[in-house]
């Protein structure tokens, strides 16, 4: 191919331009992205960014001397597959190759829509908007005790804000992890001095209010929802593009779609996962750097290997470092390492004897030697595994 245009200028579209060039591709690439900054990293957002410690967190890219054409401000809109043409905003963009890369779009709390003072987490606009809430030391209601719910509670404490995080589980993190994993970190936000309700929704959002369905009222100078995400494929409706229950682009097991030379890479696709044995959408920061590197080997014809990684990502909450590596189903059986009310502490997923997935709770070593034994699928003795003073090791 000639011409690449990846779309979505985010971390995926970002690494699968430099993949092409690291991998030796020289034909054009065009990165397209709707939003008008120069490219960034989004978990800085609800960090550094936040608090103001950062100014921003522009990736460091040079793409003029990677021969990288950038098009920003620049929204898709549609494709059309058959005559290999991408319609935007600034109008078509023929591709010989097309990469869609547009990420996720966070889900809004119904009725809030257009609501003063209410915000999601997802762009550097967004984490603009929140700074001068914290700055000021605004009583702050979150909605969704999930990842980006904790960080940014945790970062609004930092500041000095008042923080009641309402969350309509019983626990935090309740599509996630497991009740016994999830209760301990309900003490993470009393201890941090947020209040945590459960078992709580939003009825309404009124100026300076949440109104809970109980009736209670809670103040609220700047209202954070955390409740999930989607792929951002909308504007791939009527493509034909194949798109899965979440919205999310069904690639192949080298990201390709079903369509000609097209691929999908990020938190916008999800692929077949042999060792998991199904498919996986995965909407985390390591998934959307190995991506393309598969994606830019098939590209250049290199025919690369299953993309069929062990999935990883971090979380920094209430002066907590926690990590994962892998996938679990509730079917996998639990082994802790360590006491869960203790400062650090893991737990390992066994499927068949093998460790699948491991949640490490500042044990960065435990988990850089889980994820390789995941990759390596060799059988585990339970017994051992549960003393956290031996190293994680096979036998
Ligand atoms: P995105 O980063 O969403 O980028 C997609 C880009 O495509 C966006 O810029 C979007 O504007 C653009 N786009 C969308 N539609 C169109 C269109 N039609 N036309 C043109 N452009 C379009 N992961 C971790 O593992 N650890 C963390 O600590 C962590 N922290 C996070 C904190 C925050 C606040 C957020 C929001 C995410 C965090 N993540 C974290 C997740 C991680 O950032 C994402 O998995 C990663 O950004 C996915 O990259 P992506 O390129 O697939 O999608």
């Amino acid at each position: 191919p000639r011409r690449v245009v990846v779309v979505g200028a985010g971390m995926a579209g970002v690494q699968t331009a430099v993949a092409l060039r690291e991998q030796g591709f020289t034909g054009t690439v065009t990165l397209i992205g709707a939003e008008p900054h120069q490219p960034y990293d989004r978990p800085p957002l609800s960090k550094a960014v936040l608090l103001g410690k950062a100014e921003g967190s522009a990736f460091d890219v040079d793409f003029e001397a990677l021969g990288v054409e950038l098009r920003l401000g620049c929204a898709a809109l549609a494709v059309r597959t058959g005559a290999h043409v991408l319609d935007t905003s600034e109008g078509p963009v023929p591709y010989d190759v097309l990469v869609l890369a547009t990420g996720a779009e966070p889900v809004r709390l119904p009725g809030t829509e257009d609501v003063p003072g209410v915000h999601l987490l997802r762009t550097l606009d967004d984490a603009e908007r929140l700074r001068p809430v914290l700055a000021g030391q605004q009583d702050v209601v979150v909605v969704g005790a999930g990842w980006i719910g904790a960080e940014f509670a945790t970062a609004a404490r930092e500041a000095g804000c008042a923080v009641t995080v309402v969350e309509a589980a019983g626990r935090p993190l309740a599509g996630v992890l497991p009740a016994e994993v999830a209760a301990p970190m309900t003490a993470w936000y009393a201890d941090s001095g947020a209040v945590l309700r459960t078992h709580a929704r939003v009825a309404a959002v009124e100026p300076g209010a949440v109104v809970l369905d109980d009736g209670e009222r809670l103040p609220a100078g700047a209202v954070v929802v955390g409740i999930g995400a989607r792929p951002a494929t909308g504007w791939l409706a009527g493509s034909g593009i194949a798109l899965g229950e979440w919205g999310e682009v069904l690639a192949d097991d080298r990201l390709r779609t079903g369509a000609p030379d097209v691929y999908a890479v990020g938190d916008c696709a999800s692929f077949p996962s042999r060792r998991y044995g199904e498919r996986l959408l995965v909407h985390h920061w390591d998934n959307a750097l190995q991506g393309p590197r598969t994606v830019a080997a098939d590209v250049i014809g290199l025919t690369p290997a299953a993309y069929d990684p062990v999935p990883y990502f971090w979380s920094e909450q209430f002066g907590r470092f926690v990590q994962y590596a892998g996938h679990h189903t509730a079917a996998d059986a639990m082994v802790w390492r360590g006491e869960p009310s203790g400062p650090a502490w893991t737990v390992c997923w066994l499927r068949q004897g093998r460790l699948v997935a491991l949640l490490a709770v500042g044990r960065p070593r435990d988990l850089a030697q889980g994820r390789r034994l995941i990759e390596g699928g060799a059988p585990m003795d339970p017994g051992l595994l549960a003393d956290p003073a031996r190293p994680l090791k096979t036998a």
